[in-house]
């Protein structure tokens, strides 16, 4: 918490001498006191949703007539709500893309904090932790860093809300979720995570946080371990809602 004003303090020295670029585009832009940035046009482009109507249960995108959510017809979601940024489509897609790689973590960083002013600072839920989905040590390695973690340190920055990076584990390794088919996914999460820091969790609302939501079948695994761990309550942030799997 008390790195929060250093590191502001530090962009905005690094900002007199070198022009910020968008993190998407690499185009200058202006700087703002939290770090790496988004130009106002990819900005934009990320909030893809025209209608701008998402289920309020698992966060599928909705035409504004509409009331029921075909997934939530299909899907039991443990979570209480699932908060996005927008669909996974056009820009939101490739900034996925881009995230799986180490040069995108100021990306993940730059999205966590747009998805906290452009839709997490509206909701009506105060949260104790923010709690990053962890990824398979094989992964963090590949990668060189975790998404999710990166994500929840870039809402951090702008909400205040302190972050437990370390508050599940995976119990085993998982494969990757979006090489398989649909009924496959559940089987492949099913008891994959572990809470740990339980004292700290005990009737705390959690934001659970990830880069994507498809299936929600991650999502649901790691709600079901945080609520067996103590926590009251769990709503799932990320940064972008898949409609087909
Ligand atoms: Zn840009
Ligand atoms: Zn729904």
């Amino acid at each position: 918490m008390g790195l929060y004003p250093f590191n502001r303090f530090l962009h905005s020295l690094i900002n007199l001498v070198e022009q910020p670029v968008c993190t998407f585009c690499q185009k200058a832009t202006i700087a703002d006191s939290f770090g790496p940035h988004l130009c106002q046009n990819c900005q934009s482009l990320f909030l893809n949703h025209k209608e701008g109507h998402f289920c309020k249960r698992c966060a599928f995108p909705l035409a504004n007539f509409q009331n029921s959510c075909p997934f939530c017809l299909e899907t039991k979601c443990r979570f209480q709500s699932a908060i996005t940024l927008g669909i996974y489509q056009d820009s939101l897609h490739q900034a996925t893309l881009k995230m799986k790689k180490l040069s995108g973590q100021n990306l993940a960083y730059s999205l966590g904090k747009l998805l906290y002013k452009k839709r997490l600072q509206y909701i009506d839920t105060t949260f104790d932790y923010l709690v990053p989905i962890p990824v398979s040590y094989r992964k963090w390695v590949t990668q060189g860093y975790q998404t999710a973690a990166q994500i929840g340190r870039g809402i951090a920055a702008v909400s205040q809300i302190p972050l437990l990076p370390k508050a599940l584990r995976l119990t085993r390794e998982i494969q990757k979720q979006a090489l398989l088919p649909k009924t496959t996914r559940i089987q492949n999460t099913k008891n994959a995570f572990k809470p740990f820091y339980t004292k700290r969790l005990q009737d705390k609302s959690i934001l659970l946080v990830d880069d994507i939501l498809t299936t929600a079948a991650t999502a649901n695994e790691a709600t079901k371990a945080l609520l067996h761990g103590g926590a009251r309550s769990v709503v799932v942030a990320t940064i972008c809602r898949a409609t087909i799997s």
